[in-house]
């Protein structure tokens, strides 16, 4: 019989213009989706209004839309989706799986934020929604790029938030759910996010949701070695200029520069990189970016 036909997506959160990881992170996902001729998903995670710009949305989709790669179902918008949200919360809370926590970021800090039990009632009106994480917190996956994963997520992360302090959702929660409601297969995204990965699980096993497969494509760094930030100028995705980006994009996915030989244009392309496409080849290790190999594509 055939196996749940493969459904991907690419999640973008509206803090700024799409930028080189993220077009890896697109790019990387929407590859593996049509190599398996499942279906491509995009998500706008804008769930978190004081660091999201106004019309970032909006120019991530046209970026989006001028390197070629559309969802293939309408755009889900996180902000839209609230009621979910606080319905998997509160059959948490009537479990007994997610409990109300009014420390404070100081309280916390004395175990270097690590929450395992309520230290303090104090008067904050407000408190935040998080998860209890069990003693035997330790979760492992196999990642389709880097292999064995695992995580002891009650003592290197604690009892982690659901719904903020100040009443906005919290990552975690929202990924999980709405990956389980869009009948996600397949979470392919970069690995920045691997260390949430464990918590994702744990809280599928929460709320009694099936785990997709997980695979976190290697990391761009910017020229200090840390994440690419906004003020990494190179590699800019141009969206009136796709291919530069979308080429170097093909080489940090480990794949061989020849196999888009002679592609003009944005189609071109990517039917030639679809064709040419080898999973297998992408690298787990983190790529700097100014790895001259990697840019002069
Ligand atoms: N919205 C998250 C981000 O932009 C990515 C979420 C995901 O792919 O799970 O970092």
């Amino acid at each position: 019989p055939p196996a749940t036909a493969y459904r991907g997506r690419f999640a973008p959160s509206p803090t700024g213009d799409l930028h080189f990881g993220s077009l890896l992170a697109a790019f990387g996902s929407w590859l593996l989706a049509r190599e398996a001729e499942g279906t491509w998903l995009v998500r706008v995670e804008d769930l978190d209004p004081p660091r999201e710009v106004p019309g970032a949305a909006e120019r991530q989709l046209a970026t989006l839309a001028a390197f070629g790669l559309h969802s293939d179902e309408p755009v889900v918008y996180q902000s839209a989706r609230g009621e979910r949200y606080q319905a998997a919360i509160e059959r948490l809370l009537a479990q007994g799986l997610a409990f109300e926590c009014h420390c404070s970021r100081s309280a916390l800090a004395a175990s270097g934020g690590i929450h395992r039990a309520c230290l303090t009632r104090n008067q904050r009106v407000e408190p935040a929604i998080r998860l209890r994480v069990p003693d035997d917190g330790v979760v492992a996956f196999d990642d389709l790029i880097h292999g064995q994963q695992s995580q002891d997520v009650a003592h290197e992360v604690g009892d982690f938030v659901l719904k903020r302090a100040d009443g906005y959702w919290a990552y975690q929660l929202a990924v999980v759910v709405d990956d389980a409601e869009q009948g996600i297969t397949d979470v392919v995204r970069g690995a920045d996010l691997l260390d949430s990965t464990p918590r994702q699980i744990l809280l599928q096993r929460a709320l009694g949701l099936p785990s997709p497969r997980y695979a976190h494509l290697p990391l761009v760094l910017g020229r200090d070695g840390r994440k690419l930030s906004k003020s990494d100028a190179a590699l800019p995705v141009d969206p009136l200029d796709p291919l530069p980006a979308l080429r170097a994009a093909w080489r940090w996915l480990g794949q061989t520069p020849d196999a888009l030989v002679g592609a003009g244009n944005v189609p071109a392309l990517l039917a030639q990189a679809q064709a040419a496409f080898v999973a297998q080849a992408i690298p787990a290790r983190r790529a700097r970016l100014d790895d001259t190999a990697s840019t002069e594509v």
